[in-house]
């Protein structure tokens, strides 16, 4: 049995921290937002134990993947004795590492999604619990589409979609751990707050003015890269309604309201950068797309 599932990046359209529980973890209010770039995950059962592959080399293939994790945490939770039923997970990576785009959590929900297709035994309230176990994203990868994240970016809501447009992300040739910008944002004095509640109210009156008027991110604050400015004023010659950062960064994003505006806006940073895309908000999260 092989089952090859589509796990798809998500940019945020609006992330606030809100505060921090006792046991370390910050609390955020998020609106989340799946996009059409994707990492393509195929799970086999087969052989002993699990293996997993990966197009990038420079990904750990043990313990340290996030999708081997969570191929373990599956098997382990519906009692499989992984030593006669083995597990093989190959991921073609196409969503750039360490980007804000969450791509390591689409791949973990990923697997989650192809072995409950194979065991069918998790509900989905139950699978998205598990997630949680595994990280904060997951759950909403499994999801997908347009939600508001809250409490440590587990506790979802839907959200109506963004109207029609599209975004052009691109990844500077650095990445950033999500572990240091939080630390960088414990240490700021003085915190200007993202008007999540207005990128919710725009969400739900349809209007992209005032969607794109309530884009903000409040790692802004803390991450500073010089190419971020550079791939920002490309991106608002280009037409770009507005440009923000993805997550923990250093993913920019740049929404357009005409593809011809965003592909020209691809071709100027495509020469300079290697992680450049254009892509589309999409309404699902991760998806079996074949099945033999
Ligand atoms: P987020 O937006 O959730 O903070 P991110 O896009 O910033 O995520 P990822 O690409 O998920 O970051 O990778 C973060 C770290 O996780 C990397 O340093 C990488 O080594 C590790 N990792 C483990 N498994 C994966 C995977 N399947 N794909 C990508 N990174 C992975």
């Amino acid at each position: 049995m092989s089952i090859l599932v589509k796990a798809p990046a998500k940019v945020n359209l609006s992330l606030d921290i809100t505060g921090r529980r006792d046991d370390g973890y910050h609390l955020v209010r998020m609106v989340m937002q799946t996009v059409d770039l994707c990492d393509i995950v195929e799970v086999d059962l087969c052989g002993e134990g699990i293996s997993l592959s990966c197009s990038r080399t420079d990904l750990p293939v043990d313990e340290g993947n996030l999708a081997y994790r969570a191929a373990r945490l599956y098997l382990d939770h519906v009692g499989v004795d992984k030593t006669k039923n083995g597990v093989s997970i190959h991921i073609q990576k196409r969503i750039p590492i360490a980007a804000g785009l969450a791509g390591g959590s689409a791949d973990a929900a990923a697997v989650l999604v192809a072995l409950n297709s194979l065991y069918g035994q998790v509900k989905p309230d139950a699978l998205s619990n598990l997630a949680a176990k595994l990280g904060a994203d997951i759950p909403f990868c499994l999801q997908g589409g347009t939600s508001l994240a809250q409490d440590i970016g587990t506790t979802l809501s839907p959200l109506p979609s963004p109207p029609d447009c599209f975004l052009v992300l691109c990844k500077p040739d650095v990445g950033v751990s999500t572990q240091e910008a939080y630390r960088r944002f414990d240490d700021l004095v003085q915190v200007s707050h993202p008007d999540v509640d207005g990128m919710i109210d725009a969400l739900a009156d349809g209007n992209i003015d005032f969607v794109v008027s309530s884009v903000n991110n409040v790692f802004e604050q803390v991450i500073c890269i010089p190419e971020l400015d550079h791939i920002r004023s490309v991106m608002n010659n280009c037409g770009a309604m507005v440009s923000c950062m993805s997550g923990s960064g250093p993913t920019i994003f740049g929404i357009f309201r005409k593809e011809a505006e965003a592909k020209i806006c691809w071709d100027h940073l495509a020469q300079i950068y290697n992680d450049v895309f254009v892509t589309r908000p999409i309404a699902y999260g991760c998806k079996i797309i074949e099945n033999h």
